[in-house]
């Protein structure tokens, strides 16, 4: 055990080696250990001079007035910037190295579009502002809303949704309205049993009841299963395409004509459509609905890097309930935005709306920069070099670990592994912490549940050939020594600021506040 530091933090570091001395600063060389701020700070230390208040506060403002201090932790300046310094150490980033979290698509970042976001007449807008002062911010959403309608084949999309299971939530709801301006009122939405948590999540919380398509043994949807179950209870279906298994549906089209012909509307989940952008137009496949993460396929921060953004594509059927502030498609070609000003007579049976204002500003202004300076031409590159990407991952290591589509073919933009053929009491988890000493973020683990212990690796189209040879290296030699039982492997990460957590306990019984006290 590690002796406490200055500040009384008794710190667990990561490395496991009993031969490695213990430091009387708790901190191994770079490694550095960090205690929460309030463990650090010191009453009455303040990093700036404040004056004491010149004014009486007015009498009947007094009963406002705070009893006891506020439990501030005492620092200076450089203290706070360390403090916060050396927790951004402790963080994996995209700036850093890959995250091959498939289904998630965390790609570079082009520093073009922090440069454009961070102009201060895109930056600096008020949501309340007077339209006529931010015209240029609506002429990104006009711009951005066009390329998405253009790359998606659609008739509308509606802007406003915050996020991926935001948008999803927009698109249910559309079908929804169109169900009531029918007269039905179709109680089932099917779902195949590789959809993302999200999507039965969104049916339910619309007011639907779920029922599970079967997927086919090579990992697509079954159409025969999906045919036999249509009928006027159904109101739609919604699918990932390419699925969670990183394949392409290749029945899309003939799903879609079931389902419309059954009176039903077809729901994509377009969080994979970095792997066809550019290449595949969803309307051509008969969707009716489909969000974009705008934070996955169009690069932008997401996760703890930033908001999301989920725009929502709409087919010709659908758009007529699509939420204010809406663009739709005109007659000439161009895009118009409908607002609660002109909704009455162009856009009369928009269901309501998803959020108070907009949208995203800045991961529009950082979209419509990624496709803009990609062009056309690049953005079909991309979905071609996302996918190359993937498949030399899988058939990299297709010998190493199993690959349970693998006899399908080629992958699309990630590459699935199973647990089958570790050695015995050894698992996924092993390789995903095993990863975490080899210096790499793991990749998405135990997701999709239709495949045991299954690990999702998602490279992008960013990486270098040299930087996924790397990675595939690591991969190989953790596959390798699960499938030896080397016994170390189980306690992995043996190098981490932290080792393996409880992370049952952590979910269950997390501890959210610091309770005072000394440390
Ligand atoms: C990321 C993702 C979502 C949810 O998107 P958020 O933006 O995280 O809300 C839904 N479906 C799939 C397949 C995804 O990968």
């Amino acid at each position: 055990m590690n002796a406490p530091n200055a500040s009384g933090w008794r710190p667990e570091m990561g490395s496991a080696e009993a031969s490695a001395p213990a430091t009387a600063s708790g901190d191994r060389a770079l490694m550095l250990e960090e205690p929460l701020i309030f463990e650090l700070g010191r009453p009455g230390t303040c990093g700036v001079d404040i004056d004491e208040p010149a004014l009486e506060p007015l009498p009947a403002l007094g009963k406002f007035l705070r009893k006891q201090a506020p439990a501030l932790p005492g620092l200076s300046e450089p203290e706070t910037v360390r403090h916060y310094t050396r927790l951004s150490r402790q963080n994996y980033a995209i700036d850093l190295g890959p995250f091959p979290l498939g289904s998630c698509t965390m790609k570079h970042n082009p520093r073009l579009n922090e440069k454009v976001a961070r102009l201060p007449g895109f930056a600096d807008v008020h949501p309340l502002a007077p339209q006529q002062t931010v015209e240029g911010a609506l002429e990104v959403i006009g711009q951005l809303s066009h390329w998405l309608i253009e790359l998606t084949g659609m008739h509308g999309v509606a802007m406003s949704p915050k996020a991926g299971a935001h948008g999803e939530l927009c698109g249910v709801l559309c079908i929804k309205a169109a169900l009531e301006a029918r007269g039905e009122d179709r109680k089932v939405m099917l779902v195949p049993e590789s959809a993302h948590g999200t999507n039965p999540a969104t049916a339910a919380f619309a007011g639907f009841s779920i029922e599970n398509i079967p997927a086919t043994p090579d990992g697509r949807v079954d159409l025969a299963a999906l045919e036999a179950r249509l009928g006027p209870d159904v109101a739609g279906v919604m699918i990932t395409n390419p699925n969670t298994c990183g394949l392409f549906e290749r029945d899309m089209k003939k799903i879609a004509d079931a389902v419309h012909a059954a009176g039903g509307y077809v729901y994509c989940d377009g969080a994979n459509f970095n792997a066809i952008v550019g290449k595949v137009r969803p309307g051509d496949l008969g969707i009716d609905a489909m969000h974009i993460n705008l934070h996955k396929t169009f690069s932008t921060p997401h996760g703890g890097g930033g908001p999301g953004s989920g725009p929502v594509v709409l087919s010709e059927a659908l758009s007529p309930f699509g939420p204010l502030p809406f663009v739709t498609r005109t007659a000439d070609g161009s895009v118009r935005l409908v607002e609660e000003e002109n909704a009455g007579e162009e856009h009369p049976q928009a269901f309501g709306r998803m959020a108070a204002f907009h949208g995203q500003m800045g991961m529009f202004t950082r979209a419509l920069t990624y496709i803009l300076s990609h062009g056309a031409d690049g953005l079909k590159q991309v979905a071609e070099d996302a996918v190359l990407n993937a498949n030399y991952v899988l058939r990299s290591l297709d010998s190493e670990l199993d690959a349970p589509f693998g006899h399908a073919g080629p992958c699309m933009h990630e590459a699935l592994f199973s647990d089958a053929g570790l050695a015995e009491g050894f698992s996924t988890l092993d390789i995903a912490k095993g990863l975490i000493d080899e210096g790499f973020h793991p990749m998405t683990v135990y997701f999709p549940l239709v495949v045991h212990g299954a690990m999702l690796v998602e490279p992008t189209e960013t990486e270098s050939k040299a930087g996924l040879d790397r990675f595939i290296n690591s991969l190989r030699s953790l596959a390798r020594r699960a499938k030896a039982g080397d016994e170390s492997l189980k306690s992995a990460p043996h190098f981490a600021p932290r080792r393996r957590l409880d992370e049952t306990q952590a979910a269950r019984k997390p501890v959210l506040a610091w309770k005072g006290g000394a440390a």
